[in-house]
């Protein structure tokens, strides 16, 4: 049985749920990449992130749900403080500090933070909520 991927993500904890989400349509997925992203985030855009892949022939199906799925997300995401749908969740890289950034800076970045946030594109308000994804799409 071939595997496909279908979506990916930089945070093993969406990446479930999204999972969870697609065997809620009997469809066999199973995700790559997952605990070498997990261990070092930083190699997550190097490798394309974790890969949520499906079952080769129910791939059409599943492309189908992602996209459903991203789109109720869209509409379900929400600024707190603008109330404005343009949101995406997106990584966020920064060092926590001074000293940080002199150490990342010396010894070629690993020492950044790699964090996932939401980000509001139209008053730039960012904050972490991972439960915007609604559960039952019907
Ligand atoms: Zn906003």
């Amino acid at each position: 049985m071939e595997f496909l991927p279908v979506k990916s993500f930089d945070s093993y904890i969406i990446a479930h749920i999204w999972m969870g989400k697609l065997e809620d349509y009997d469809i066999e997925c199973y995700l790559k990449d997952e605990y070498t992203v997990t261990i070092d985030p930083l190699l997550s855009n190097a490798i394309g992130g974790i890969k949520l892949c499906v079952n080769s022939e129910k791939l059409e199906i599943a492309q189908k749900l992602v996209i459903q799925f991203e789109d109720e997300r869209r509409k379900n995401a929400k600024c707190p403080k603008c109330q404005s749908n343009n949101v995406e969740y997106i990584t966020v890289s920064k060092p926590k500090n001074w000293l940080a950034a002199i150490l990342s800076f010396s010894f070629a970045n690993y020492t950044l933070s790699v964090d996932q946030a939401y980000h509001c594109f139209n008053c730039g308000y960012e904050f972490k909520e991972i439960e915007d994804i609604p559960v039952d799409i019907n």
